[in-house]
């Protein structure tokens, strides 16, 4: 390849190497022995190959809705190609009367077929040869240079007639290819590329989402190796602040799982090493308090604390919950976020470094460089999918020693997740709610009961209850969002009587001080309805509300729904969540919201959400960079993953620093993966 090409081939798709080259997989293979013809399609299949002559190429429409068109026919029958991108480039390359190929997936448009944007070549005897051939993704700017689908395939054709299979290093070591069965990486490899049959391009695809997920297993594995080595500071005394709280303080009596969440923080800080701990429990289970009194842990000590919320508002209500405790105890807490600022904000700067405040509430602004801790000794991170990993990394860099790492979270991760996640972190649960709780209600309203469910939020009210109404506003940006929450706020005026009901709104668009001042009446019981977006997700704690409104419900995902109802049924009240579905539903959302009525499982919500999403649209996951394989897929292969967290954990108990000779390569890739992705940082 010329320099030019390979320069456009490194810049587009990042390939400068043959390893590259060989790692940009086939997403296909389309088997050209088969063809179906014109008439025949079954509108019902999904993509279809077919052969036929092109003609009737025109443009059509004007402006954004320019595209083009053309017809494919054969002797059974015609259909309509459609291009709405890259029209012009399409136009140009497209010849008249010439033969094609045509593969792609149909849609029935006013009872035609037609296929948008298919994959088309000219016909030749090449693109005829029968057999499977592999489809690789590549890039509109490529296209136009002629380096096409079938180009990448002649590469890698060429490339594997210089390669001999010594020339792939094997990286997994002989034992583990032998005891799970897996194909030689030069094998795989060919194969991937290149299969005579299915069943090898099965064994091939095996072996290589073995290795991926196999070396994520590794990378977490090493990195749990590192924390248990890495010195951390010992709270060796339970003391007053400690004692006193619990004995004179504390407003109930702990949950069983309470107590042994906090038993065993307490063993991890006493142990000399750092601890990395993540803490699960649903919205509700009480995962303040056990904050507070590892921090309380951590004052004994003669260290300093601090606690970090995603947003303003849950910053704001840590701080009063935890001052409100605090206080009689005569132990100082204060609010470090963006918008304290001039004196107040030097003063509690100059408190962290001198060590005279002790316990401090905050939002990122706890993370930037000005502030500086005398001896922060625990720092616990609520809701920490919010969080950037880099982000968190930041507050281990403020101390001779890290602090102890606490991470809370209320969003269940599924087993799959976490062990991609988190495998490196400890994990507690706290699987059991505070007594006296009620389960909450949930129900699934139509449009056209709009009434009946105005009228019995309104007896709620009267009742001396309150009331979210929420609306899906995923982009706080978007207009249209924007407008229907607005028009879903005019419409709950109408339900609710200004005279009688007061009414505050919270969302993204108002100004921070104004948010919070909407938030705060709602918290303080001033206003009845609080109609929202979902600012309120996370952590809000209203003990006397207790009807959820959510409006489309069809639009949130399942664990956002889980995480809006953990915010009523946190008093003795019965509560109601009312998933209220838009009239155009499909079947499938419906079959989602149903499952939001069947169960208050916050894991099975997540396994559902997982499922029928996929990692990807899981809460944070986007950040964390750490899914990002390109074969395997958590969900489909977990039975691969839990093969490889066995083989990793076994193999790092035999040789932990991979010293032996066998492990060699394995380690040397582990090295080179780490680099890239900042392995190093995370947790
Ligand atoms: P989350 O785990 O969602 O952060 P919180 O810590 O906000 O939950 O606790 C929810 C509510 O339950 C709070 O009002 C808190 O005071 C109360 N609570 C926590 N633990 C107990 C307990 N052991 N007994 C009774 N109420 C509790
Ligand atoms: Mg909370």
């Amino acid at each position: 390849m010329g320099p030019q090409r390979g320069e456009l081939l490194r810049a587009e798709l990042g390939i400068a190497t043959f390893a590259d080259l060989l790692h940009h997989y086939p997403y296909r293979y389309s088997d050209r022995s088969q063809i179906t013809r014109i008439g025949f399609i079954d509108p019902r299949a999904e993509y279809v190959q077919l052969q036929g002559t092109l003609v009737n190429i025109i443009e059509e429409g004007e402006g954004r809705k320019r595209r083009l068109v053309a017809t494919l026919y054969d002797d059974t029958g015609r259909i309509e190609l459609l291009w709405f991108q890259g029209a012009q480039w399409m136009k140009k390359t497209l010849k008249q009367n010439e033969r094609y190929l045509v593969y792609g997936k149909i849609s029935v448009f006013n009872g035609n077929i037609n296929i948008a944007h298919p994959e088309i070549e000219l016909l030749s005897a090449e693109t005829a040869s029968p057999g499977r051939q592999p489809m690789y993704p590549t890039t509109e700017k490529l296209r136009s240079r002629s380096i096409t689908n079938r180009s990448f395939a002649k590469l890698t054709q060429a490339l594997f007639e210089k390669l001999k299979p010594g020339d792939v290093t094997e990286i997994l070591p002989p034992e583990i290819m032998n005891r799970y069965r897996l194909c030689s990486r030069y094998q795989a490899l060919k194969w991937l590329h290149f299969p005579d049959t299915e069943e090898h391009e099965q064994v091939a695809r095996h072996r290589m989402k073995w290795e991926e997920l196999f070396l994520s297993q590794m990378l977490i594995g090493r990195l749990r190796l590192q924390h248990t080595a890495q010195a951390g500071w010992r709270f060796d005394k339970v003391g007053d602040n400690f004692n006193n709280f619990f004995k004179e303080h504390l407003p109930f009596e702990l949950t069983n799982a309470q107590k042994r969440v906090l038993r065993e923080i307490r063993q991890d800080t006493g142990s000399g090493k750092q601890m990395n701990r993540l803490l699960q429990g649903d919205v509700g289970s009480g995962k303040t308090i056990v904050a507070l009194m590892s921090m309380l842990l951590a004052l004994d000590n003669g260290f300093q604390a601090c606690i970090m919320a995603p947003t303003e508002i849950l910053a704001q209500q840590h701080f009063s919950g935890l001052s409100g405790l605090l206080q009689e105890m005569g132990i100082e807490v204060r609010l470090l976020t963006g918008s304290v600022k001039g004196k107040p904000r030097k003063e509690i700067l100059q408190q962290l470094a001198d060590g005279s405040l002790r316990i401090v509430v905050g939002t990122h602004a706890l993370i930037e460089d000005e502030v500086r801790f005398r001896n922060l000794g625990l720092a616990v991170i609520d809701e920490q999918h919010r969080f950037g990993v880099g982000q968190r990394a930041r507050l281990w860099q403020k101390n001779e020693l890290p602090p102890h790492v606490l991470v809370m979270t209320a969003t269940p991760i599924p087993r799959t997740l976490a062990l991609t996640m988190y495998g490196d972190l400890e994990v507690s649960v706290i699987d059991e709610l505070p007594p006296g709780r009620q389960p909450i209600k949930t129900i699934l309203a139509r449009d056209m009961q709009r009434a009946k469910v105005m009228e019995f939020i309104r007896r709620e009210v009267d009742k001396g209850r309150q009331a979210y109404i929420v609306y899906p506003l995923i982009e706080e940006s978007e207009k249209l969002d924007y407008e229907s929450l607005m028009e879903g706020y005019g419409q709950v005026k109408v339900w609710f009587d200004e005279n009688r009901y007061r009414i505050a709104m919270v969302h993204g668009r108002q100004e921070a001080g104004e948010r919070e001042r909407n938030m705060h009446r709602f918290v303080k019981g001033e206003a009845h309805v609080l109609v929202a977006t979902t600012v309120i997700e996370v952590g809000v704690n209203v003990p006397n509300a207790s009807v959820m409104l959510i409006e489309s419900a069809e639009r949130f995902g399942l664990s956002q729904m889980h995480q809006l109802r953990g915010r009523v049924g946190r008093g003795a009240e019965q509560s109601y969540c009312i998933l209220m579905a838009g009239s155009k539903v499909s079947d499938e959302s419906l079959k989602r919201l149903k499952i939001m009525e069947s169960t208050t499982d916050g894991f099975r919500i997540a396994e559902e959400d997982l499922a029928m999403r996929g990692p990807g649209d899981m809460h944070g996951t986007q950040q964390s960079g750490l899914l990002k394989f390109k074969l395997a897929d958590i969900v489909q292969d977990s039975g691969i993953l839990e093969e490889t967290r066995l083989a990793a954990l076994h193999l790092l108990t035999a040789d932990p620093t991979l010293a032996l000779a066998q492990n060699q390569p394995l380690r040397y890739t582990l090295s080179q993966q780490r680099k890239q992705a900042h392995w190093g940082k995370i947790s």
